[in-house]
């Protein structure tokens, strides 16, 4: 718990992921036989196999995106409310009423300060402000301060991060903001410590900017030319009121979630096989998911091609500041994360070199 929550709580819009990226780096270093930072900001660690099924082992990817959704300062007001853009797929919808930091770098140095994002006071809301969403342009930043304090501290380009934290909601629910995906940077750290007897070259991949469309994950692909990526990334629970029964699928605590398909990619058929297979000879639960996109989709079309798909804890209000996991969803990723590398090369054709 400790590690998800420090892994958890660290900021790293899109964009902005140093800081994080550092932590990241921190954690996988002591495990790792390599470890490089690529231009974009993609942290690369590489556990050698130390199985190898053939000569030149082949090489199985990792990866998880560190970034998460955010703001950039657009403008600040002559009252010292500051407005700004989003960084990331928001819903407006979802945003009035959170508490929010800024990253200000306008002083002589960096300082963050607290704010609010406030929804318009119900004694000036008429009938038609009720019917209607504010949109995202007409949301600002109150930080109570008076304008040339805000200005001495903020200035446009700055980063704004949701300040919601990592929290044990009950018994073994937890809840933050950006389990999309730092539950999946967490499960790529702890299964990259965890790894034995494994048959291929597994590199586990740290990726910058995967929110604003997958930009981050084609330098770390190309520098790796890999044969199989599993990325780790939210499934899809459905089973919540808002949807229809009938398209109930990952439920939370029904263990990790295996993405038959998404927006960008169908899962390999072998490595799909290759997983299930692993869960159930180590008695993993797992379910099937069909997701949205991920970083999956960039490996799976680098260089000659690799077998990809994506796994993931069913989360629960993805993009929003209550993302909801199960504990046991997390360790059934993380132990397939674990196991998988044993068999790897398994689901490979034998003329692939
Ligand atoms: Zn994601």
């Amino acid at each position: 718990m400790e590690l998800l929550a420090k892994l958890s709580n660290i900021p790293g819009v899109s964009g902005f992921e140093h800081e994080a990226q550092r932590l990241v780096g921190d954690e996988l270093r002591p495990y790792a036989d390599e470890l490089s930072i690529d231009r974009l900001g993609n942290v690369i660690a590489l556990r050698k196999a130390r199985k190898p099924s053939r000569e030149k082992p082949y090489r199985l990817i990792y990866c998880a995106h560190v970034d998460e959704i955010g703001f950039m300062v657009s403008a600040i007001d002559e009252r010292g409310f500051i407005y700004f853009v989003p960084i990331g797929g928001f819903d407006a919808r979802t945003l009035p009423s959170h508490r929010v930091t800024v990253y200000g770098t306008a002083g002589e140095r960096p300082t963050t300060i607290e704010g609010v994002i406030p929804g318009k006071p119900g004694w000036m809301t008429d009938d038609e402000d009720r019917k209607r969403v504010i949109p995202m342009d007409e949301l600002f930043v109150d930080t109570g301060l008076p304008p040339e304090r805000v200005k001495a501290a903020v200035q446009v380009g700055d980063v704004i991060n949701l300040s919601k934290q990592f929290e044990v909601l009950n018994d073994e629910i937890v809840t933050g903001r950006n389990f999309d995906d730092r539950i999946g940077t967490y499960a790529l750290v702890e299964s990259f410590r965890r790894i034995e007897n494994n048959t291929v070259d597994v590199y586990a991949v740290s990726t910058v900017q995967e929110e604003v469309g997958v930009r981050g994950a084609p330098t770390a692909a190309h520098a790796i030319q890999a044969d199989i990526c599993v990325a780790i990334d939210g499934s899809l629970p459905s089973d919540i009121p808002f949807a229809k029964s009938h398209r109930e699928q990952c439920p939370i605590g029904g263990g990790t979630g295996i993405y038959l398909m998404d927006n960008r990619t169908i899962g390999d058929r072998d490595l799909l096989r290759g997983l299930m297979d692993t869960c159930e000879k180590h008695g993993i639960p797992f379910q099937r998911n069909i997701g949205g996109g991920t970083d999956a989709s960039v490996v799976q079309r680098t260089g000659s091609g690799a077998k990809a798909t994506t796994i993931g804890a069913p989360t629960r209000y993805m993009h929003s500041t209550v993302q909801m996991c199960h504990v046991r969803d997390i360790q059934a990723t993380v132990d397939l994360l674990t196991y998988f590398p044993q068999y790897a090369h398994l689901i490979l054709p034998d003329d692939w070199n």
